[in-house]
């Protein structure tokens, strides 16, 4: 029987957790083996699109064989940062904009890539996008997002616009269902190019599907928040996501709690350390 890709990139996974388990932190790997691989995917996804029954206009929205392709609104706005890591997200924007590795290609208005300040050392990750979200192209945009920019204003003291904010998925899961285990892994090397163009000190995982995420675990929630772990040199702090909070406000003291965290590691009452 033939491995699918799915299950080779889990075994993979498996694999090199075994090996980090058993003490093994660094790979040395074969930089042009993985260049050739990357060029190799991007030529698939265009080849795929030419394949397409129909091409996909830029700024125009079309549907390709059930997929919908329409350009990046994070493209755009990561445009008008200046530097290298604004130029190759907007780059990587685009390319989302035409991703179909997972069906929600097919049922999103668009995709959901990030914003706020690519230059940022604090990176927010949050779970997927919502109808807000979807309708217009940014992550945290309704209820949930005025909620967060209301802790990160009032309370943490930083613009919200200082903070680069993502999810895990890019495109919305039907009626804001949970993402799916084979969707998260589809939107797996986005998710991860994306930490390593930021290059973040702090990421905060908002909820427990960006906390497992980052730290590999299937712990809930409650029993990831609460301190900062140290995960391949970064630092993380997990907490509840927004729409959780809305929903039970008595939460609002612990995430508190897990913000402090993050304004103590900057030093409180200090802007945020903004690079070029
Ligand atoms: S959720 Fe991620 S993997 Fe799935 S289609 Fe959207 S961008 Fe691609």
């Amino acid at each position: 029987m033939i491995d699918t890709p799915h299950t080779i990139a889990e075994n993979l996974r498996k694999k090199l957790q075994g090996m980090k388990n058993a003490g093994v932190n660094d790979l040395i790997v074969d930089k042009k083996a993985a260049k050739l691989a990357t060029m190799a995917k991007q030529k698939r996804i265009k080849n795929d699109l030419k394949a397409a029954p129909s091409k996909a206009a830029p700024s125009q929205k079309t549907i390709n064989a059930g997929a919908v392709f329409v350009e990046s609104q994070a493209a755009k706005k990561l445009g008008a940062y200046g530097g290298e890591r604004a130029k190759r997200l907007a780059q990587m924007a685009r390319d989302v904009a035409n991703c179909a590795q997972c069906q929600l290609c097919s049922v999103r208005t668009q995709t959901v890539y990030s914003r706020g300040n690519p230059n940022s050392p604090l990176m927010f990750i949050g779970e997927a996008p919502g109808a807000d979200e979807d309708a217009q192209g940014f992550p945290f945009v309704g209820r949930a997002g005025k909620l967060l920019d209301d802790i990160v204003a009032k309370g943490m003291q930083y613009n919200p616009d200082d903070v680069y904010i993502c999810n895990v998925l890019k495109c919305r899961p039907p009626n804001n269902r949970n993402p799916e285990p084979d969707e998260i892994e589809a939107c797996r090397s986005w998710l991860e190019a994306q930490i390593e163009i930021i290059d973040p000190v702090v990421i905060v995982a908002w909820g427990k599907f960006s906390a497992q995420w980052l730290l590999q675990s299937d712990a809930p929630i409650g029993k990831l928040r609460g301190r900062m772990w140290d995960v391949g040199g970064r630092k993380v702090v997990c907490t509840y996501h927004p729409a959780y909070l809305l929903r039970t406000p008595s939460a609002k003291t612990e995430t508190w709690k897990d913000v402090q965290i993050v304004m103590d590691y900057f030093g409180r009452g200090k802007p945020l350390p903004m690079r070029v």
